[in-house]
């Protein structure tokens, strides 16, 4: 029985199936609270550790980092994404959505001293496991790497030393070629249903010219970014209401930024709830709807006001 202790939260190690769990009690004592009493909320009421980083504007803040207090481990930070207890990406602006990108690349460059993986993610609502209403995401440091990313990277080692391409390269091309699951593309992003989806309406944000490490990433296209992901999440929830999802940052592991083969990406998985008993059962992702049919479906809901 292995077990690892990290920062104050500790790791425990499946041997039968050769993956790592994290036991972190404190985060079962998550408060959920509303507006009233959002610690996060700036004001009379504003209640977090000392700030890691700001960004000033207007007479405040605009982005701050925050230790999380209901952490995975001492490198657990809160990113408190707008002052605005009902700021949203889809109605946000495109400058604000890049300061929080711009605020992931800074703490993960923090964050990822000494650590094997940065995880960053963003869950929007309850279905997703948000216990705070406040927009924030979440950057976590972890001192192991997760089996699936040392398996991305493997696959992504080999395909490069084969091709002498990147993997994104080649799925990228794929895409374009096929153009079915393309939910919107400008000159330097491309968002696409993925060929074998591991959730129904999953989006994949991949940069026109990939590259390992998100941190480096240069203004246009955390610009880019920002704007392909407000046009989605619009379109997403014009399709679907507001679902609950987990966007999650995929990016280089610690000592592979420079790496030829690895691609940073963005993975947006949308909470609807189907067939959870299969996957668990075996493990094994079922989708629902085709990706090519939740491309179309998405693309036919992009408002030409936004994405223009
Ligand atoms: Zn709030």
């Amino acid at each position: 029985m292995t077990t690892r202790t990290w920062h104050g939260g500790q790791l425990r190690w499946n041997s039968e199936t050769r993956a790592w769990s994290v036991l972190a009690t404190g985060r079962r004592d998550r408060p959920h609270v509303g507006r009233a009493g959002c610690p996060f909320c700036p004001g009379p009421g504003e209640d977090t550790p000392p700030e890691t980083w700001r960004l000033s504007g207007g007479d405040g803040w605009l982005v701050r980092t925050v230790p999380n207090r209901y952490a995975l481990s001492d490198r657990h930070e809160i990113v408190i994404e707008s002052p605005r207890h009902d700021w949203d990406i889809p109605t946000g602006t495109i400058a604000e959505t890049a300061a929080v990108l711009s605020a992931w690349q800074l703490r993960h460059r923090t964050l990822r001293k000494g650590a094997a993986q940065v995880a960053v993610f963003r869950n929007h609502g309850s279905a997703a496991g948000i216990s705070l209403a406040h927009p924030h995401s979440q950057i976590a440091g972890l001192p192991v790497l997760a089996e699936h990313a040392r398996r991305d990277l493997e696959t992504a080692r080999e395909h490069h030393a084969a091709t002498g391409r990147r993997f994104a390269d080649d799925v990228l091309a794929a895409e374009l070629a096929a153009g079915s699951r393309i939910v919107f593309a400008d000159e330097q992003i491309v968002a696409f249903s993925p060929f074998a989806a591991v959730a129904d309406y999953e989006v994949s944000f991949l940069p026109r010219r990939p590259a390992a490490d998100f941190a480096a990433a240069p203004p246009e296209t955390i610009e880019a970014l920002a704007h392909c992901l407000r046009v989605v999440l619009a379109a997403l929830q014009t399709e679907l209401g507001d679902p609950a999802y987990n966007l999650v940052l995929r990016t280089a592991p610690t000592g592979y930024e420079d790496a030829p083969f690895t691609a940073w990406s963005l993975q947006l998985v949308p909470r609807l709830g189907i067939a959870a008993g299969l996957e668990l059962a075996t493990g094994i992702p079922v989708v629902t709807v085709a990706p090519e049919t939740a491309a179309a479906r998405l693309r036919a809901r992009v408002s030409p006001t936004i994405a223009s």
